[in-house]
């Protein structure tokens, strides 16, 4: 990563009192707009002393419940009200979010796979950047909203890290608490399935940023009770930080939380080949172990018996493919196991 500053310029002020909806300007010099920009929102809403909450959403460009929440949470910000900060991001990967993608158009690549960024990457990569560089740092909490893009569904869940550090778990468990999802699936870290440590979970923690994220539906449409958990779930954890007033900002949900883990690869069903799918599973069903995930079905020869795939591990579906064609490797769903 480059020290030197962003490419991105803001034309709002992070250190101004108010309210203020602006632009950040992802530099895109291109063939009909030699010194254009492309502008992506952002909103501050800063009143005196308090933390600093970053709020994003559409880091995947087709994934619609965060864009929709923070944008009405920062239309109906009441700034008397407000103490501390709030910087609102509601469709971070601006280009995939216009073009409907999960990955930007412009290069092909899924923001949550390049952090830290690069500062004279592409278009996505600089975006990455600039959470690295210019939000994380500034932020005390991160709440990054996502669903499960075009080719999954979930069964909307809040996903919370599940650390050793005692503090830090208290800390978690607190925001989970006051986020008040129905369903929390616990990670134990960023790389505990895949390896995977490009995603901003990982850079939110290395700026000691407190980190929720969740899937609030899926196939690119919204689902209306994801988009109310993430709604009451944002400004529950804002009253919690007390950036807003606890009385009167959010009813919490009545019932209790169930708490999900999803830190072994049985839980998940994979294609091994080309076909089209047939899951067996429904969302949000109990799934034993052993039992039948779906069946892929042949393309060419529909009179040859299909294949069947199995979950090894028993829990709840949480995550269904939407897409009936599949390839080799090709997600087709998974369970969280009750914890
Ligand atoms: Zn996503």
């Amino acid at each position: 990563m480059s020290s030197r500053k962003t490419m991105i310029a803001a034309d709002v002020d992070f250190d101004r009192q108010g309210l203020q909806f602006g632009r950040l300007r992802l530099p895109h010099s291109v063939h009909r707009s030699a010194y254009g920009h492309i502008p992506i929102p952002i909103a501050i809403a800063a009143n005196g002393s308090g933390p600093t909450v970053l709020l994003t959403g559409g880091v995947h460009g087709d994934e619609y419940e965060g864009p929709i929440a923070l944008s009405r949470l920062a239309r109906e910000i009441d700034i008397d009200r407000v103490r501390g900060r709030i910087i609102i991001v509601p469709m971070l990967n601006h280009p995939a979010f216009a073009a409907g993608t999960r990955v930007s158009p412009i290069d092909d690549i899924n923001l949550n796979r390049i952090f830290p960024g690069r500062r004279d990457g592409t278009a996505t990569e600089m975006i990455a950047h600039y959470v690295t560089t210019e939000l994380l740092p500034r932020a005390d909490c991160l709440i990054d909203l996502h669903a499960g893009g075009s080719s999954l569904q979930y069964l909307p869940a809040l996903l919370a890290p599940r650390w050793s550090d005692p503090q830090k778990a208290a800390r978690v468990d607190a925001l989970v608490t006051a986020f008040g999802a129905e369903n929390v699936i616990y990670f134990d870290s960023v790389r505990a399935l895949s390896g995977e440590d490009r995603v901003i979970g990982n850079y939110a923690d290395q700026n000691d940023v407190d980190f929720l994220t969740g899937e609030f539906g899926g196939g690119s449409s919204v689902n209306i009770d994801g988009l109310a958990t993430a709604e009451r779930g944002v400004r529950g954890v804002l009253a919690h930080l007390g950036v807003f007033p606890a009385e009167g900002a959010h009813s919490p949900r009545k019932g209790r939380i169930r708490r999900l883990a999803m830190d072994d690869s049985g839980l998940y069903a994979f294609a091994d080949r080309r076909g089209f799918f047939e899951p067996k599973f429904a969302l949000g069903h109990s799934v034993a172990a052993g039992a039948l995930a779906g069946l892929i079905h042949d393309i060419d020869n529909p009179w040859q018996t299909p294949v069947e795939i199995f979950f090894r591990t028993g829990g709840i579906a949480m995550c269904v493919r939407t897409f009936s064609l599949v390839e080799a490797g090709d997600c087709l769903g998974h369970l969280a196991r009750e914890i």
